[in-house]
């Protein structure tokens, strides 16, 4: 059952925060639906998920005119700069900026709302060519950049680990992307605080957490697959 298997994802977020010394309210879930059917998904809602993750826009738009605007949405796939417009009409916040065109498009996008369109650059910590995201040595200029439009807000950074066998072989990446956050942080005179660590699914949540996650984005551990 989804909903027990929300309940157990709930307490593993919670005990993880324990351990790690955290607070559990520092980390938020994100029910990945990707891959979940309409009753999944209404069923999840009813079980007190409060933020869905969809990886594409159309699908996403399909849900929120099902489920509607009483739970966040957050886009954590890579966005097409020909899908900003929609994307800025549903979702809370996107996980993936990724370049400075995206930026720029969102920002007008946004603009053309009257939104502040709350963003995270997607970093590609382990430079696979696979993944999207900026290189981390790329990272702050781009972060620097967004923070001078009117109609973003840059939260934070996300990343994907590399596929593994052993949760703990994403340790590392974790750990970057959590030491890059700080430094800019640290470095940053303009008054851009990065809240954000966008790290952590199925297989590697509790490890993110340990390493300073906020935002966890699962998808089979609770809706199986
Ligand atoms: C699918 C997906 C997830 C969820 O992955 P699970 O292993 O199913 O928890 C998280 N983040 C991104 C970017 C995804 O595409």
């Amino acid at each position: 059952m989804v909903s027990d298997n929300l309940k157990d994802v709930t307490l593993r977020i919670a005990r993880c925060c324990e351990k790690a010394g955290r607070v559990p309210g520092d980390v938020c879930l994100i029910c990945v639906t990707k891959e979940a059917t309409v009753e999944a998904v209404r069923e999840v809602v009813a079980s007190g998920a409060r933020i869905l993750g969809e990886n594409r826009v159309q699908s996403a738009v399909a849900k929120y005119h099902i489920i509607g605007d009483e739970v966040s949405w957050h886009l954590i796939g890579h966005l097409q700069t020909n899908k900003a417009k929609e994307a800025v009409r549903i979702f809370s916040l996107i996980h993936s900026v990724d370049s400075l065109r995206l930026a720029q498009t969102l920002d007008k996008e946004a603009g053309k709302l009257g939104k502040v369109q709350d963003v995270l650059v997607q970093v590609n910590v382990a430079g696979e060519s696979t993944k999207f995201g900026v290189p981390p040595r790329e990272a702050a200029a781009l972060v620097k950049e967004i923070a001078g439009y009117h109609h973003l807000k840059v939260q934070g950074l996300m990343t994907i680990a590399p596929l593994s066998d052993d949760p703990e072989g994403a340790r590392m990446y974790f750990r970057d992307l959590r030491e890059l956050r700080d430094e800019m942080n640290g470095k940053n005179t303009a008054g851009y605080g990065l809240k954000h660590l966008s790290m952590g699914m199925t297989d590697d949540f509790e490890v993110a957490i340990e390493e300073g996650s906020t935002m966890v984005r699962i998808g089979r551990a609770i809706f199986g697959g």
